[in-house]
Parts: structure tokens; C-alpha cells; sequence
């Protein structure tokens, strides 16, 4: 048998209720944000990557999938979608439209990372990217929403992890100092940090290996750097969280894995999940739609993991996505024609619908509404049809209740109606 690329996973339907939830909620509050969405390749030229992510990452250095296109390019699965979103925000001149673009986009990412529980080589996020606003309130109104996006999805035991990475005035300083503090416990380092120590010393802050984590004991943090201008920012950051309520833990090792972040950075982690807790992680990024080959234009966006989400929302229970209304179980050649004109016609009603066309015994029948879960069974056979009426069967309590042919779509509406705004009351027997 043919098996799935590792890494690689399906989304069967008892997790699709999850899914569509996560992505519906995510829909309408982003919509009342203010946020558009965007749907882009998933393919894209690995240059994009290349310039954007920065070659010395993790990403770039060892995750992608790249493959030859046509010509001579290379071309690459995306990695993550700021780079593309930037690109078309580029390429579509939306800047010529309006300067402040909000968008939003869902869809899968691929990086080759070594698989684990929460960690896949294709997985989907929820990204939304903010151009042309410098203002800190924007950064924060960021964070109040995904905070309150999982407020909605019910996923609490969260912690707002926040930093300021400072800017190209300011950086450049405390990175000299880093990289010199870092080259003195040398051999703490792990090896690809021995290479970063110099280049991308930042990056080293963020290295789960345990020695490197000694390595960085006592080393100086960037607030210490900041100049006016970002300090000023990350404390209205701050002042902007607390007005609202929302509750962040100061992290000065938070760096994100990208290089073109500046100022904010953050990243929501939740102690529902186990060693692969990050949630969400953002922040801002002014100077990549220049580096684009764009406008200067200042821009500040995170990234949901979904996959993530799924498993807290999962570890409830199965969250199927349709389960039938009405489970139609024919009995007869007759019951069987007629059984298939009424189930066009209720499921055209907007009524979930399942009909049995096999032609098996009322127990066969029974035992399969049983199974996907219809909450009224209609039941067909001659004797039915002969008095001009079928059978509707509550599954939950029982009760059998004779419906006449012409009034089927109407009443089996009426029953879910009833059962929608009253649970109890479908326990009732219907007239
Ligand atoms: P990043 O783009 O690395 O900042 O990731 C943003 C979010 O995407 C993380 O907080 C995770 O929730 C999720 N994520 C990143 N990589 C993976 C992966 N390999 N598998 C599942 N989720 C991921």
C-alpha cells in the first residue's frame, strides 16, 4: 500500500468540524477588524524566500522544498506566507490603491522540519499582514485580536510572550556586543550557532539546544538598546495591551526566526499542547516590502497555527463537520423510488439529509442512522405508503410520530427547528 509523505497528514471528517470552526471564526472576526482576504500560490520563486527570509535561518538553510521550474528557476512550496503576501501587495500595486492594506489569508505551508507531535511538514496557517501603518496601536490591536480569536475558540492557558528587536539604527550596536559576549563562551554554542555567532547573533537567543541556553545566561538583551524612537514604540505597545486587559510576560529572547523583523516581535504560547506550544507568533517587519524591490512602507503581521489549534479543539472530542438531520431508511422498491424524490427535496431545504438507497432490512438501516449520527430517522415501507404517510423516529428519545407524504420537508423542519432552540422540547412528542 501507497502511504502518506512523512510529515505530511490527512484531516479526516471527525476533525473537519474543528477546521471549518477555526476557520469560520477566524472569517468573521478578521472581517470586523477591518481585514480582506488574499489567496495566493503556494508555489512561489525560492528567491522570494531567499531575500526575504534571509539565508542564515533555519528556514532557508535547511527546511524548504525546492525543486527546478522552467529556465533555470528555482522554485519552492512556501515556507510561510508573509513573503507572498508582500510580493503581491508588490506586484497587484496594491499600495497605489490605498497605502494601508489588511489582509488576511488560510492556507498550507511547507517546511521540511523533523516531525512530531505538533509539527508537520505540511501545515496550515491563518496569516494577516498590516501595510502602510507605523503606529504602535496597530501592533497591539494585533495581539487583542488573536487574543480574542481564541477567547472565541474556547482556548484559554494562554501566555502573550512581546519583545522589541529595535531597528536598523539601534540593533546594529547590541549586536556587535552580542556576537562578542557570545565568541567568549564559544564552545557552549551548538554548531550552527557557532556559525550565527557572527552573522546573525540574534538568532542564537532563540536556540533551543541546552547549552546554547547557557551560552546566553547573562548575556545583554536588546532593551537595553533601544533607541528613542523604538522605545517610545514598544512602550505604547505595552500601554495599548494593559488598556485592554491583556496580559504579556517581557521576553527578551524572543527573536522570531526571520530576519526581516524589527521592533515588535511576539508569540502566543498556550500550556495545552506539549513541548510544541507556540501558537501564534508575529510582529513587525518595516523593511521588507523595500527590500522587495516595493515602496518604503512600514508593515506589522502574525501567523496562527492551525494544526495546533485543531489538536487543543480535538482533545474535547471528535468535532465532525456534517452530521445528518434526517437519516432516510426506505424499506421496499417503492419506499426506495420515493425515498430518493424525498431526499432531493430536503436536503434542497437546506435540511442535512442521508438516504439509504441499498435496499437492506430496517435493523441494517437502524444500526447505519445509528452510526452517523442523524437525530431523526424517516422510515418508509408499503404499508406507509399505502396510508400516505411515513414514520419520523427521534433517535435520542424514541418516539415514532406519523407524518403525512405532502407535509415531510415542512414538519421534519419544524422538528429541527424545535430541537435547535429548545433541546428538551424535541423530546416531545410532535404533532
Ligand atoms: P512561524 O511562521 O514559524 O512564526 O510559525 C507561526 C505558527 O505556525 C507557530 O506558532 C505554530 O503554531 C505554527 N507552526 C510553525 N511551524 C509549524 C509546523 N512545522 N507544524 C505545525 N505548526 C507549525
Amino acid at each position: 500500500m501507497i502511504q502518506l509523505v512523512r510529515g505530511f497528514k490527512d484531516i479526516l471528517p471527525d476533525e473537519i468540524g474543528a477546521w471549518n470552526r477555526i476557520e469560520k471564526t477566524t472569517a468573521d472576526l478578521l472581517a470586523s477588524f477591518g481585514f480582506s482576504e488574499i489567496r495566493l500560490p503556494i508555489l512561489e520563486k525560492t528567491e522570494l524566500f531567499r531575500r526575504s527570509i534571509g539565508e542564515m535561518t533555519d528556514i532557508v538553510e535547511k527546511e524548504m522544498y525546492t525543486f527546478p521550474g522552467s529556465r533555470d528557476e528555482m522554485l519552492t512550496l512556501r515556507p510561510e506566507a508573509t513573503a507572498s503576501v508582500a510580493r503581491a501587495y508588490i506586484q497587484q500595486r496594491l499600495y497605489a490603491v490605498d497605502p494601508i492594506q489588511k489582509l488576511y489569508t488560510i492556507g498550507p505551508m511547507f517546511r521540511k522540519e523533523r516531525p512530531q507531535k505538533g509539527r508537520y511538514r505540511q501545515f496550515y496557517q491563518i496569516n494577516a499582514e498590516v501595510f502602510g501603518i507605523e503606529s504602535p496601536l496597530v501592533d497591539a490591536q494585533l495581539i487583542v485580536m488573536l487574543w480574542s480569536l481564541f477567547k472565541r475558540l474556547e482556548i484559554f492557558n494562554l501566555s502573550v510572550h512581546i519583545n522589541s528587536l529595535g531597528c536598523p539604527a539601534c540593533r546594529p550596536e547590541f549586536k556587535n556586543l552580542l556576537s562578542g559576549n557570545l565568541s567568549s563562551r564559544g564552545e557552549l554554542l551548538c554548531a550552527d550557532c557557532q556559525r550565527r555567532r557572527e552573522k546573525n547573533p540574534l538568532r542564537v537567543l532563540d536556540c533551543k539546544v541546552p547549552s546554547c541556553q547557557d551560552a546566553i545566561a547573562g548575556a545583554p538583551v536588546m532593551s537595553d538598546f533601544l533607541c528613542q524612537a523604538c522605545a517610545r514604540h514598544f512602550d505604547s505597545v505595552k500601554r495599548a495591551l494593559n488598556q485592554q486587559e491583556i496580559p504579556y510576560i517581557i521576553n527578551h529572547r524572543l527573536v522570531r526566526g526571520l530576519d526581516y523583523y524589527c521592533r515588535t516581535a511576539f508569540e502566543i504560547q498556550t500550556t495545552q499542547l506539549g513541548t510544541q506550544n507556540a501558537v501564534a507568533g508575529g510582529g513587525r517587519y518595516d523593511g521588507l516590502v523595500e527590500a522587495l524591490g516595493g515602496p518604503s512602507m512600514p508593515a506589522v503581521g502574525f501567523a496562527v497555527g492551525i494544526d495546533r489549534l485543531v489538536d487543543i479543539l480535538l482533545q474535547r472530542g471528535p468535532q465532525p463537520g456534517s452530521v445528518p438531520d434526517v437519516f432516510i431508511a426506505p424499506l421496499g422498491d417503492e419506499a426506495i423510488r420515493r425515498s430518493f424524490e424525498w431526499s432531493c427535496a430536503l436536503s434542497l431545504a437546506d435540511i442535512k439529509t442521508e438516504a439509504d438507497f441499498s435496499g437492506k432490512s430496517l435493523k441494517a438501516l437502524m444500526k447505519r442512522a445509528d452510526r452517523v449520527g442523524a437525530d431523526f430517522v424517516l422510515i418508509a415501507g408499503d404499508q406507509e405508503l399505502q396510508n400516505g404517510s411515513v414514520v419520523v423516529r427521534n433517535m435520542k428519545t424514541k418516539e415514532q410520530t406519523s407524518v403525512p407524504i405532502d407535509k415531510i420537508a415542512r414538519q421534519i423542519k419544524e422538528l429541527i427547528t424545535k430541537k435547535i432552540r429548545n433541546p428538551e422540547a424535541s423530546s416531545q412528542k410532535s404533532e
